[in-house]
């Protein structure tokens, strides 16, 4: 299978999650799959080899994601977190969920101006949350080198939420 067919087919396909008629991909699946999981962090560190500095994971998902790309690219990881977890300083971005919203936040002075960060998440929607990382990276006077997802789904207006950053999703679903 291809990358772009492997993604889809190792998650588990949950219909009516959260709600009536959503479809929704569940990556613990292929988080549990030992060759599709490999694979995934293979290309993801390919795609974007020799751009970043450090990569940033975002809470909780992209955590797992951005620490294996990291060891396997010999650099740091960050953490991006929901509001209220990190002790020093923070900036910090609200963003619009369907309903309600949510804050993500990044220390201060963890990592130093001109940084060059590869943002990674599981899966990209509306890109709200990835836009909002994008902020705090912004906030920070870190450089994106670009946005990596194992899933996109197409139609939500996710890479234009993203603005001109590189975004590269393994695999894209309608
Ligand atoms: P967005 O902010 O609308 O782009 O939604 C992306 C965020 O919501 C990511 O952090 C995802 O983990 C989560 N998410 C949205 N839809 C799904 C789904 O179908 N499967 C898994 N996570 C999802």
């Amino acid at each position: 299978l291809s990358i772009r067919d492997a993604v889809p087919a190792a998650c588990a396909q949950i219909q009516d999650f959260p709600k009536p008629g959503i479809l929704f991909y569940d990556v613990t699946t292929l988080f549990a799959n030992p060759q599709v999981f490999r694979r995934c962090i293979d290309e993801l560190t390919e795609r974007f080899a020799g751009t970043f500095d450090i990569v940033a994971g975002v809470e909780a998902r992209g955590f797992l994601l951005a620490s294996a790309i990291a060891y396997s690219a010999g650099t740091g990881v960050m953490t991006v977190r929901k509001a209220g977890k990190l002790p020093r300083d923070t900036y910090t971005k609200e963003y619009e969920l369907e309903y309600g919203s949510a804050a993500i936040e990044i220390h201060r002075d963890d990592i130093p101006a001109g940084t060059r960060v590869l943002i990674v998440d599981d899966l990209l929607a509306t890109g709200g949350t990835l836009a909002a990382a994008v902020n705090l990276m912004d906030q920070a006077q870190l450089k994106v080198a670009g946005v990596g997802v194992l899933l996109e789904l197409e139609g939500l207006g996710g890479r234009e939420a993203i603005g001109p950053h590189l975004v590269e999703s393994l695999s894209i679903v309608s």
